[in-house]
C-alpha cells in the first residue's frame, strides 16, 4: 500500500472525530473520502498531511511511518476548498511559491531558483492551460481559474501526494462538472497518489478509482464505485448513495 492508515483515534475535547480508522490506497490511484458534514473526513486528510497528529494508530506513507514526521517533510500537495490563494501575488508568484522555498533551503542561487522556477511555472502553466494568465491576480480569475491556480501550485513542488479537501465546493454547479472531468484526466496524466474529499456521492462515483465512506469517524465501506453501489455495505451507505 502506496498510503496506509492503521486504527486511527483522534478526539477533540471528547468528540471523537476518528474511531478506529483504516484503509489503504495504492500508487498512483485516484481515492475519494466520502462522507455527510461532520464524519470527520478533513480530520483525516489534515492528519495524513502532517497538520495535525492521532492520539493513536499508524500512518505509513509507501512503508515508512510518518507518525512523527513534520508537513513538510511528507511529500505532500495539499488543495483546500477555498482555494486559498496569496490574494496580493501573482498567479505566477502563486504556483512558484511552495517550490522556491524548497530550491530556497537548498540554497540555490537566485540565478538557478529563476530559472527553475521559470520552466516549471511554464510547464503547470500549460498543463492546467493558464497560459498568459501569470501575471493575473487571483481577483482578476473565475473560481474554474482559481482552482487550477491551486492545484498548479500544490503540484509545483512535485509531491508524492496530492489531497483535495472538496476542491469544487466553492464553485458553481457547471463549471464544478466541467473541472470534475478535467481533474480526473489531470491527476492520471501526472499518475500522481490522489485523495479528495466530497461530501457529493455523484462527484465521488465519477471521479474516483476508490470510494472510502466515512460516518460519525468512522470508516463504512471502502470500496470501488461499482461495489459501493451495487453491495452496499451497511444501511447507513445504502441510504447515503441512493
Ligand atoms: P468533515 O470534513 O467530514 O466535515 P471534520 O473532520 O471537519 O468533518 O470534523 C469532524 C468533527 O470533528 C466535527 O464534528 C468537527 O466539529 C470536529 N472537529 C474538527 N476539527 C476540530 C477542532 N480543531 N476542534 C474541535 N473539534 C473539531
Ligand atoms: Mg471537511
Amino acid at each position: 500500500m502506496y498510503v496506509e492508515m492503521k486504527n486511527i483515534n483522534k478526539t477533540f475535547n471528547n468528540f471523537q472525530a476518528s474511531n478506529m480508522v483504516s484503509f489503504g490506497i495504492e500508487e498512483g490511484t485516484l481515492a475519494a473520502l466520502l462522507g455527510p458534514s461532520g464524519s470527520g473526513k478533513t480530520t483525516i486528510l489534515r492528519m495524513l498531511a502532517g497538520l495535525d497528529y492521532p492520539d493513536s494508530g499508524e500512518i505509513y506513507i509507501n512503508g515508512t511511518l510518518v507518525n512523527k514526521l513534520p508537513a513538510s517533510k511528507r511529500g505532500i500537495g495539499f488543495v483546500f476548498q477555498n482555494y486559498a490563494l496569496f490574494r496580493y501575488m501573482t498567479v505566477y508568484d502563486n504556483i512558484a511559491f511552495g517550490l522556491e522555498t524548497q530550491l530556497k533551503k537548498q540554497k540555490k542561487s537566485r540565478k538557478e531558483r529563476k530559472e527553475i522556477l521559470d520552466a516549471r511555472v511554464d510547464e503547470l502553466l500549460k498543463l492546467t492551460s493558464l497560459e498568459g494568465l501569470e501575471k493575473r491576480y487571483p481577483g482578476q480569475l473565475s473560481g474554474g481559474q482559481k482552482q487550477r491556480v491551486a492545484f498548479a501550485r500544490a503540484l509545483a513542488p512535485n509531491p508524492q501526494i496530492l489531497l483535495l479537501d472538496e476542491p469544487f465546493a466553492a464553485i458553481d454547479a457547471k463549471v464544478r462538472k466541467e473541472l470534475r472531468t478535467w481533474l480526473k484526466e489531470m491527476i492520471s496524466r501526472v499518475g500522481i497518489t490522489s485523495i479528495f474529499v466530497t461530501h457529493d456521492q455523484d462527484e465521488a462515483m465519477e471521479v474516483s478509482d476508490q470510494i472510502i465512506i466515512t460516518n460519525h469517524g468512522r470508516v463504512e465501506q471502502i470500496g470501488t464505485p461499482e461495489e459501493i453501489k451495487t453491495k452496499p455495505a451497511t444501511d447507513f451507505v445504502k441510504d447515503f448513495i441512493s
